[in-house]
């Protein structure tokens, strides 16, 4: 049998890096995925790999600032598969700027994606997950553990979805719901947010005390195993996955 066999994915940021690498291994392992991003054109690559090995996938447009988007995104899930039981926010920016440089249009940009983004996906996976139960998965980042120089707003958006990954976890347990929620802190990963400079990759391969960078895959192996039935026990968590960075 396969590990996501019985499984609706729900994934934010899904035409892109970890996002997309999920979506294509939740597929393999038999989950029926939702494909949520901006850009239509963006995710076609995605779906098609995805019907390529007969999976099942449809593409719903979502903004995740926008709740009513949110809401669309969920609907369109569940008129298509019956239900939705996964879902992962990967959506995510990174701007630059430290605590004396970032203007507040910048620190609101950062939040408005990352930190509300994460919040509505929360927010609104409780309303089609309470009755069945299902799993929540939210991306962090090593740097929502330790700060970051250069990142003020990051850093502070990931720190907070950590938390909030916990308090949403409680309330999940207190309330009944079969429902978990965990994070995951990546170290850095080659996608196209960390862009593909040689030299910039190599200086952030030196970071990582395992000697290389991490890929998209290693993450969306994670996210299976939170996905899967066989992280029934884990909730509130955090789940580090950074070759070693937080080690030091
Ligand atoms: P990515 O390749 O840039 O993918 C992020 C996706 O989110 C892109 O498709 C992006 O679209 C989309 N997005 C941006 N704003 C959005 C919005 N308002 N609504 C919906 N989608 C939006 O980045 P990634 O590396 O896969 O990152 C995925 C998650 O992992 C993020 O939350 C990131 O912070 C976290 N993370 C990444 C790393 C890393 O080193 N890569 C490390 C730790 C944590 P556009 O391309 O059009 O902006």
């Amino acid at each position: 049998m396969k590990r996501l066999e019985g499984k609706v994915a729900l994934i934010s940021g899904a035409s892109s890096g970890i996002g997309a690498a999920s979506a294509i291994r939740f597929a393999e392992e038999g989950a029926k995925i939702v494909i949520c991003d901006i850009d239509e054109m963006k995710a076609s690559s995605v779906v098609q790999a995805i019907q390529a090995t007969g999976g099942e996938v449809i593409f719903a447009r979502l903004d995740v600032r926008d709740e009513s988007q949110w809401i669309s995104a969920f609907q369109a899930g569940v008129s298509k598969f019956g239900f939705v039981n996964v879902v992962m926010n990967s959506a995510g920016i990174a701007v630059t700027g430290n605590v004396e440089t970032m203007s507040f249009d910048d620190w609101n940009k950062e939040l408005s994606v990352n930190l509300n983004g994460t919040f509505f996906g929360v927010k609104h996976a409780f309303k089609n997950l309470r009755k069945k139960g299902g799993s929540i998965i939210n991306l962090s980042s090593i740097e929502g553990i330790v700060g970051h120089p250069e990142y003020a707003a990051y850093c502070a958006g990931k720190g907070a979805i950590r938390n909030l990954t916990k308090s949403a976890a409680l309330h999940a347990g207190r309330s009944g719901y079969k429902i978990r929620v965990n994070s995951i802190h990546p170290g850095y990963i080659v996608t196209p947010m960390v862009g593909n400079d040689p030299v910039e990759l190599e200086r952030l391969a030196k970071l990582h005390p395992i000697g290389f960078l991490g890929e998209a895959i290693d993450i969306a192996n994670m996210a299976l195993f939170l996905a899967s039935d066989e992280s029934r026990f884990a909730t509130g968590a955090e789940f580090v996955v950074d070759g070693g960075f937080l080690a030091q």
